[in-house]
């Protein structure tokens, strides 16, 4: 039995190190629990590149202006609603504040790079990406001690009416006065995500860590703790098919299917591939390719293409024929000959311009190309196999502005939670790039505090 400290973590992410940080500088004793060992610390963190955030005026990396109301919009239409307005806020207000204190324990900021310039604005990124992130707060974690067990998983927790006593972890019953989960999400839990979406699930890639079990966020919702949000909702986005089952990170994103078409397994298109800017649109292309047999489809480009979008890591299959990049990526033959020849007969080419939405469009064709329609008919044509890369899961648990876990409707003494673990108060469905990170930081924070404050009180 160890000695009982202040304030528990249990996780090793930014929402779990925000938390760790601010209840120590608070003056609590802090014991952390990682379920990896070091070498794979910081969960899905440490494969981040940015947060978002709310500024008045031009900012060190951030240029212009991204107002509360704006930041607030945003969120509304992406999310259609599904959205706590006043914790929504809470953490717009939050992201215009913690990027001094994220310097102070040693993140680095720059600007950004070709291909993220449309995200200057909102977006601030951090120098070396979530890693250097994640180790900058370890090493200040560890100088202002923190104590961190790495290879922790917590198996169970210990509640009484909400009041939280303590966890079980490697044989090991840990109390302490009060506890910060920051477990992240349960998108590495494959059987659980197959419970969700189905034996579909069995297709699916996870873009982050392995480590993502959702036990701690189970045995939250099985001790009676509010439940927000649904097991299917999450961000997905479309990835290279030859990615690793976990950990592939961004490199695996393939960013060109509004550029080209894109079939399914049996050759054949199934949505507008120019509907809107692809930063716009990336995150429902996991889902949308979820839905296909198979769960596979086929991004189709021409020469044209070439160095106007990202390149992911793997290279694509190229030929000098359609007929050979069918055989090449194992499709029919004959229906993508089809396919391919009924867009370019359907092409309205005008003025192409892939950074507006321009007027290149098709006629006449189900589903319509919208923008940025020009025919594939320039050799060499190249094809990448898309799968559903799943990146976090939105189902969670209800909190309070003050990050307080919620049963039946009452606020936890005790008990707080940040990050994935209760994204989805503020993200029913839908996406805004950078705000998992923004999430963790503002709530990881607001918990850090209070979990210190109830535990000193
Ligand atoms: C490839 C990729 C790129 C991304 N890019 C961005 C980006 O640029 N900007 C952005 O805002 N968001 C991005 N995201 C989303 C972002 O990673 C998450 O929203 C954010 O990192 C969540 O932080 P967290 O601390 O809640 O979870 P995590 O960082 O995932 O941390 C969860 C931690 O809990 C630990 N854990 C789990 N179960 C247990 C247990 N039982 N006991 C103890 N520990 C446990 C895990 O090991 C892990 O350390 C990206 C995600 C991926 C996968």
């Amino acid at each position: 039995m160890t000695a009982k400290v202040d304030v528990l973590v249990v996780g090793g992410g930014n929402a779990a190190l925000c938390a760790a940080l601010m209840a120590r500088e608070a003056g609590a004793s802090v014991l952390m629990l990682e379920s990896a060992p070091p070498e794979w610390r910081g969960g899905n963190s440490m494969h981040t590149r940015n947060l978002r955030c709310m500024h008045e005026a031009p900012q060190d990396v951030l240029t212009d202006a991204y107002p509360e109301e704006e930041y607030w919009q945003d969120l509304h239409k992406v999310t259609g609603g599904l959205t706590d307005e006043p914790l929504a806020r809470l953490l717009i207000r939050e992201s215009s504040v913690c990027r001094d204190w994220m310097r102070h324990h040693g993140v680095r900021f720059q600007g950004s790079l070709s291909g993220t310039l449309h995200l200057s604005r909102t977006n601030a990124f951090f120098l070396g990406g979530g890693k250097a992130l994640v180790n900058a707060y370890y090493r200040s974690a560890q100088a202002l001690g923190v104590e961190i067990r790495y290879q922790s998983p917590v198996q169970s927790l210990s509640l009484r009416d909400g009041v939280f006593e303590g966890v079980h972890c490697n044989g090991e019953f840990i109390a302490a006065r009060t506890c910060v989960i920051a477990s992240g999400g349960f998108e590495s839990n494959l059987a659980w995500l197959r419970e969700a979406w189905g034996p579909p699930a069995d297709n699916f890639l996870i873009r982050g860590t392995r480590y993502n079990m959702g036990v701690v966020l189970r045995a939250l919702l099985d001790a009676g703790a509010d439940q927000i949000g649904d097991p299917t909702q999450c961000h997905a986005v479309a990835i290279d098919a030859r990615a690793p089952k976990f950990d592939g990170g961004i490199c695996t994103r393939v960013d060109c299917v509004s550029l080209g078409l894109v079939v399914n397994r049996d050759g054949v298109r199934f949505y507008d591939e120019g509907e809107d800017f692809w930063p716009k649109r990336y995150a429902i292309w996991g889902r949308l390719v979820a839905q296909q047999p198979d769960q596979i489809a086929f991004s189709i480009i021409d020469a044209k293409a070439a160095g106007r979008f990202m390149p992911p890591v793997f290279p694509g299959e190229r030929a000098e024929t359609l007929e050979a990049l069918a055989d090449q990526l194992g499709l029919p033959r004959a229906q993508v000959l089809a396919t391919v020849e009924a867009f370019n007969q359907a092409c309205r080419v005008g003025q192409f311009d892939h950074a507006v939405l321009d007027d290149c469009h098709t006629e006449g064709l189900e589903p319509p190309k919208t923008h940025w329609a020009l025919p594939i008919d320039t050799p060499p044509y190249s094809g990448y196999a898309l799968r559903p890369g799943i990146t976090f899961t939105y189902l969670g648990v209800k909190v309070d502005a003050d990050a307080r876990v919620r049963f039946g409707g009452r606020a936890s003494p005790n008990l707080f939670a940040a990050g994935e673990v209760m994204a989805g108060n503020v993200l029913g469905k839908g996406y805004l790039a950078g705000i998992g990170m923004t999430i963790g930081t503002a709530f990881g924070r607001i918990a850090g505090t209070e979990a210190a404050r109830a535990a000193l009180d």
